[in-house]
């Protein structure tokens, strides 16, 4: 088999960012095109909080990768190692070498599990768990449904983390869950929250204090990081960031949301900034450095919340923008770092959060979108879903502006 392959344009991972950024620019008419992808399955990722809350069976999230490979493009079934951009090529962990004329880098973010001392092997028993992992996310409604009383903690790790909304999310359920099933008044219900505020946009950081913490009675305990699980006697140890103090927190229940960071080869590759991110101009989503490789997603350097939603909002940028370059130009549009976040605040309630770079509210609908909704519940149950797999990763327009 020939270990040396050219493409016209090479994108690194079929996740949201990849496969919507393929599609696009397969419809646009380019024949040339490649993803470089090692996993046979894709996985709808926003639906794990949903699977953690008993909402959704977790099957509902996966389908076969073979079957969202845009029509024409071809599936390299392997994963991009090392780069060489001054020469325009990347080699593969099966031994490729792969040469191209444009780069698309979109592989996602990695999740440090080993980073928090015990968590590894606490995992998934008695009482641990977690939704940002398909096996993790069941496990995690076993958890809730079973919880007869004590201390649930829930923490937030420093940022950034994919869906920043999500650790609060399945507490919000949780907490719900509790309440309707006779266990909440004897709960102790605990957010262990590395960041000063609840949420990084003003307006929704508010409205979750007043709509939903304050009234349901959840402590918060901002600027504490989790540093280890002792399993051993069920209890969790945080650092305050503030003062460098120790607190150990006893548990019955403990939702992890571990640290995350840019995939190991991705941080020792030209391509990174100093934190390890795929150094991209946070307006034209094109590579400061290399002019001819670009990047959105997770990977990407862009300062805004790492969501799919803002995948929606990347990818007809950076695809307009590539499709300019090749023909010699600047790219047209920019990108305001519009992301959004429907965050779930119990079983039929959400506050939709969507806003830009400056933080700024950027909302679809034309009501107040920091109230707690029965209608935006049911977008995030029903809609959003279609919208994305039907929309984003087939590379539609349609709706304007995105959610995921
Ligand atoms: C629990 C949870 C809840 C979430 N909730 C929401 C939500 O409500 N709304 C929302 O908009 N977003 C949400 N998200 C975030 C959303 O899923 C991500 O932001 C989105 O999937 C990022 O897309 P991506 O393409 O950058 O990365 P991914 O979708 O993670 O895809 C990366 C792809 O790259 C591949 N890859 C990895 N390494 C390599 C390599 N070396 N070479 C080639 N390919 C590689 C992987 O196999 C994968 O297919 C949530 C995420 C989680 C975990």
């Amino acid at each position: 088999m020939d270990n040396k392959l050219h493409h016209r344009v090479v994108v690194v991972g079929g996740g949201a960012a990849g496969l919507a950024i393929a599609a696009r620019l397969r419809h646009a008419g380019l024949e040339d095109v490649a993803i470089i992808e090692p996993s046979e399955q894709h996985y709808y990722q926003p639906f794990w909080t949903f699977v953690g809350g008993g909402v959704v069976d977790r099957k509902d999230s996966v389908r076969p990768m073979a079957e969202l490979i845009p029509r024409g493009a071809v599936w390299i079934k392997d994963a991009a190692e090392s780069f060489d951009p001054a020469n325009n090529s990347l080699s593969t962990r099966g031994g490729k070498t792969i040469s191209y004329e444009y780069l698309v880098v979109c592989p996602g973010l990695q999740i440090d599990w080993d980073k928090i001392p015990g968590l590894p092997e606490a995992l998934g028993k008695n009482g641990v768990c977690s939704i940002y992992h398909y096996d993790q996310a069941p496990i995690t409604w076993e958890n809730i449904k079973n919880f007869k009383g004590g201390n649930a903690v829930f923490t937030f790790p420093p940022p950034p983390i994919k869906c920043a909304g999500a650790p609060q999310k399945i507490m919000y359920l949780a907490e719900d869950y509790f309440r309707k099933h006779g266990v909440r008044n004897k709960t102790r219900v605990v957010y262990y929250c590395a960041t000063p505020t609840i949420f990084s946009a003003p307006k929704y950081a508010a409205a979750l204090m007043e709509q939903v913490v304050k009234p349901r009675g959840i402590d918060v305990l901002f600027k504490h990081q989790l540093t280890e699980i002792r399993a051993g006697t069920k209890e969790a140890v945080f650092k305050n960031t503030e003062t460098s103090e120790s607190v150990v927190q006893p548990y019955d229940l403990i939702h992890v949301v571990p640290p995350m960071s840019a995939p190991d080869f991705i941080k020792r590759s030209p391509l990174a900034n100093a934190a390890g991110w795929v150094d991209v101009d946070k307006e034209t989503l094109q590579h400061v450095h290399y002019p001819n490789v670009f990047s959105l997603g997770d990977a990407s350097s862009l300062p805004t919340s790492k969501t799919a939603a803002a995948i929606r909002a990347q990818a007809p940028i950076l695809a307009a923008n590539l499709l300019s370059a090749m023909r010699g130009g600047q790219g047209p549009l920019k990108y305001d770092g519009y992301t959004s976040c429907p965050l779930i605040t119990g079983y039929g309630k959400l506050i939709l959060a969507e806003f830009d770079y400056d933080l700024k509210p950027k909302e679809t609908f034309p009501f107040d979108q920091g109230k707690e909704r029965y209608s935006m519940y049911l977008l995030k149950r029903y809609v959003i879903p279609v919208i994305y797999w039907d929309g984003l990763l087939k590379g539609h327009k349609w709706p304007q502006p995105g959610h995921a």
